[in-house]
């Protein structure tokens, strides 16, 4: 049984993929935080700010095999036929190691999907994923040490830049944290969390600035 919150059809915002058509499919549950409120405080991640709890969301639902969940995903793709556009699932969350097991990774790909994860690099990543994006949080111990992308949302106390250099990557980006003091009218790059991420790339060129694409076009 595989619990997904929602699943929709849009464009990756953010990393190296940005702007690629894809389906996003986020699992519902996380190792580090429970998502409710009262046990913010005291969980691993403090930060979190997507809603990963029940089923309740747009093409959220409850999918009793692997089969059934992979035809929901082929269902939002738009063009099988155009064979020069690999269709795209990314698999988000919550935690998506919780649930994408082999059964499902291999109904993704013998459907023509290429899988790509969004997940906090605490489980191991298992074979056959084609597109790993890692993104470290607080003190949480991490099991990955290589990956496609590592997405480290900054600053975090503890979970500095430094920490991770030993991890493989093709990318490192880094996020700025959502700055709840900026108002819709500051432009993002000039909230105070972007100005820091900016000159640490600029003193460490290892590290890019993650654009947050989907917020500029206002988009999913
Ligand atoms: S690890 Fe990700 S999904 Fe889990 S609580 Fe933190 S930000 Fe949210």
């Amino acid at each position: 049984m595989y619990s997904v919150k929602e699943m929709f059809y849009t464009l990756q915002g953010e990393g190296a993929n940005a702007g690629r058509p894809a389906v996003f499919c986020r699992f519902t549950g996380c190792n580090l935080w429970s998502g409710r409120e009262k046990d913010r405080a005291t969980a691993t991640c403090t930060f979190c700010d997507t809603d990963f709890r029940g089923t309740d969301g747009e093409g959220g639902g409850k999918f009793a095999t692997a089969e059934e969940l992979a035809t929901a995903i082929t269902n939002l793709w738009p063009d099988f036929e155009d064979r020069q556009a690999r269709p795209l699932v990314v698999c988000t969350g919550g935690e998506p190691l919780l649930q994408l097991d082999d059964a499902a990774i291999d109904a993704l790909h013998d459907a023509g999907f290429e899988i790509a994860i969004e997940t906090n690099g605490t489980l191991l990543i298992p074979r056959g994923i084609d597109w790993s994006v890692v993104s470290p949080k607080g003190k949480a111990d991490m099991v990955v040490t290589v990956c496609d992308e590592l997405k480290l949302v900054y600053p975090q106390p503890d979970a500095m830049p430094e920490r991770f250099l030993s991890i493989e990557a093709k990318h490192y980006y880094l996020s700025p944290m959502v700055d709840p003091h900026r108002s819709d009218s500051d432009p993002i790059y000039r909230n105070a969390h972007t100005r820091a991420a900016i000159e640490h790339c600029l003193k460490h060129p290892r590290w890019k600035l993650n654009v947050q694409t989907h917020k500029i076009v206002n988009i999913a």
